[in-house]
């Protein structure tokens, strides 16, 4: 089974990808992290996105649709979850391609509903471990020392280069101008699940893996 999971900034998708590759298998393609990676090990692709992400930004549809190529072509059996990808129709039209070239296509796309004001009090208070990603909100999930990644000795957290409030501000224009159309195209293509996502984080998984227990029955 392959999902996507749609939903602004902050909404909650890593989040809940995690909690899917904890309690399913699922692998996660998130295409910020593969961004993220490409440019802290300074290939010629991190060098160009870099600027364009700290903006905010969306880089350009051929990059990622390339990474997510890459990947798929690995695949093999595993049950992908899409973080981040597809941002724009192109994008899924790409992915749709993409899957049908693989014998594989999509079984439920996720949207996480929430109100943009609680997105700007997430993002804001969000920070993250360099090292091995795990994310952590200071006032909702704080580490348990302060300032430190719970699970990797001495690494410090920093927050996001793009989490700051003029990114934050051009990431939600980008999501409701070029992303939010997807909602409409999956809609139409009968695979769409919404899920409040306003809630803790286990009531939200829950209703993810039912959703996508019925969608494998
Ligand atoms: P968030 O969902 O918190 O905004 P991500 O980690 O998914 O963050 O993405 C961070 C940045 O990476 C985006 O603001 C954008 O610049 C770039 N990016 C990630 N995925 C895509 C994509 N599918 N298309 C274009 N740009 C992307
Ligand atoms: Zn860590």
């Amino acid at each position: 089974m392959d999902i996507v999971l749609l939903g602004p900034p902050g909404s909650g998708k890593g989040t809940q990808a995690n909690a899917l590759i904890e309690s399913r298998g699922m692998v996660q393609l998130s295409t910020g992290d593969m961004l993220r990676e490409a440019r802290i090990s300074g290939t010629e692709l991190g060098r160009q996105v870099a600027a364009i992400m700290d903006a905010g930004e969306l880089v350009t549809d051929d990059i990622v649709n390339a990474l997510i190529g890459q990947k798929l072509a690995l695949g093999g059996d595993s049950e992908f979850i899409f973080d981040g990808f597809p941002r724009t129709l192109a994008q899924a039209d790409a992915l749709s391609d993409l899957l049908e070239q693989h014998g594989r296509r999509l079984d439920a796309v996720i949207e996480l509903l929430i109100d943009p004001e609680e997105l700007v009090a997430r993002i804001s208070n969000r920070v993250s471990c360099p090292n091995c990603g795990a994310v952590y909100n200071l006032h909702t999930m704080p580490p348990a020392r302060e300032g430190y990644c719970d699970d990797c000795p001495d690494q410090k957290l920093a927050k996001r280069g793009d989490d700051n409030a003029e990114s934050l501000n051009t990431r939600l224009l980008e999501y409701y101008r070029k992303t939010s159309p997807l909602i409409g195209y999956y809609h139409k293509a009968g695979v769409l699940r919404r899920v409040d996502s306003d809630r803790d984080i286990d009531s939200v998984s829950g209703e993810i893996s039912a959703i996508l227990d019925k969608s494998a029955a």
